[in-house]
């Protein structure tokens, strides 16, 4: 997991006025008293990890098919069943509330995520009148969570001894502050609270024990949020203005001073490209060359199916959209990668593609790739026997040129990659 973890806040779309009629609303529906006339009206920011990563799912299926034999007149028919298991890799997310204890705060904030406007948690992106709860549980327990309910899946989807495997690959986090109200009021019972979406005007949960909310309130550090100033993008050794990209190696065309914008990449990296044997390239893409142990390869040989020997990993450090289009282009990039010639540069085109992917995520991609050959090639999952790639040893660039749905490496012909993956519905390329 990185170390500094991008925060965002969600804005509240219900103002201070509107929260009443909400409330009565749901107080209505439910046949209850209005509320009453000192309402007591709290704001808060409820902080949620969201975990992003991948999904490696083995699922059985029984595939039944009527045979029909004719005899004259008579026919015969008889049922088919065939096993057959399905195994893919799949991006997965979910969010998990960081309070620890939050009973009555949603759990999740489900599908929701991708329908939030989200904001850079900084000073003017803030409403002051909302209290910012402080996340009080680690991200790795937050990970673990999305872990479980992934196994809880998995148990479902076993019922009926249908073999089934599930197994998740955290690769990025986000925390999320969004925005709620505790209404307070006094019913026959005592004091009830609710506690009401700031978005959608929902009410979520009732409570009467506020010791969750309290003890959340108390913790709440005053953590300064810096504000947001304009990040001059400019070459840190000779002031050169940076292209606008969103990069994370980038070269000074003036001086030739590397900028990482991820802690991880080693400015000082090897750089390699390898050469053009026939026609002209349409674009170079960038993969990670992770170093492997003698034993690693041997079985990364095993599961990928290769004739020849493996030496490193190879990991595309572009984005590709579809997890399947990204695992079989790691396979066909790997097995090739010793048969290229590459050659050292020290300058990046404008045909060559940028290093998007951070190499905590390219790392994660490898051991869900590997993990996913080995269940397909023996139907089991052998955990103890995962990848961890070491080393980083360089970022190459290996040219492609376009031939219809497909980018084929222009030095062997034998790493292809779906192009609307990698290119999108426009096809347009870099430069
Ligand atoms: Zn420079």
């Amino acid at each position: 997991m990185p170390q500094t973890v991008p925060a965002y806040v969600a804005r509240e779309r219900v103002t201070h006025l509107e929260v009443r009629p909400h409330l009565d609303r749901y107080l209505k529906q439910n046949n209850r008293p209005l509320s009453d006339f000192d309402l007591g009206i709290e704001s808060v920011y409820i902080p949620y990890w969201q975990v992003e990563g991948l999904l490696l799912k083995l699922r059985q299926q029984t595939d039944k098919r009527v045979q029909v034999e004719q005899y004259g007149y008579a026919q015969e028919e008889t049922v088919i069943e065939q096993q057959h298991s399905r195994v893919n890799l799949a991006p997965h997310s979910n969010s998990v509330c960081s309070l620890s204890q939050a009973e009555y705060a949603p759990a999740s904030l489900g599908m929701r995520t991708g329908n939030l406007t989200l904001r850079p948690l900084v000073e003017e992106n803030i409403n002051n009148d909302f209290k910012l709860l402080t996340p009080q549980i680690s991200t790795e327990a937050a990970v673990e969570r999305v872990e479980k309910q992934v196994q809880n899946l998995n148990r479902i989807a076993g019922i009926g001894n249908r073999r089934s495997v599930s197994k998740f690959f955290g690769s990025g986090m986000e925390l999320i502050q969004m925005p709620y109200f505790i209404c307070t009021s006094r019913d026959d019972n005592g004091s009830i609270s609710y506690l009401l979406d700031a978005i959608t005007g929902r009410v979520e949960t009732e409570f009467r024990d506020r010791a969750w909310l309290d003890s959340a309130v108390a913790a709440a550090s005053d953590v300064q949020y810096g504000s947001l100033s304009l990040s001059l993008h400019r070459c840190g050794n000779c002031g050169e203005d940076l292209p606008d990209s969103p990069a994370l190696l980038v070269i000074c065309k003036n001086c030739g001073a590397r900028t990482t914008l991820d802690g991880a990449i080693d400015p000082n990296i090897t750089l390699r490209a390898a050469r053009i044997e026939q026609g002209s390239a349409d674009t170079f893409l960038p993969f990670w060359v992770f170093e492997l142990s003698d034993a690693e390869r041997a079985r990364l040989k095993h599961v990928f199916g290769a004739l020849q020997n493996v030496s490193d990993a190879v990991v595309p450090a572009f984005e590709i959209s579809n997890s399947e289009a990204m695992h079989r282009a790691i396979v066909r990039a790997t097995l090739s990668y010793s048969n290229f010639t590459f050659s050292e540069i020290d300058a990046l085109e404008s045909s060559y593609m940028p290093v998007v992917e951070r190499i905590a995520a390219s790392r994660s991609q490898l051991r869900a790739s590997y993990l996913r050959a080995q269940l397909e090639r023996t139907n089991h999952l052998v955990e103890s026997d995962a990848l961890n790639g070491g080393q980083l040893r360089a970022v190459v660039y290996i040219p492609f040129r376009i031939e219809n749905y497909f980018l084929v490496d222009c030095q062997m012909g034998a790493v292809t990659i779906e192009k609307v993956a990698v290119l999108g519905r426009t096809g347009s390329l870099p430069g």
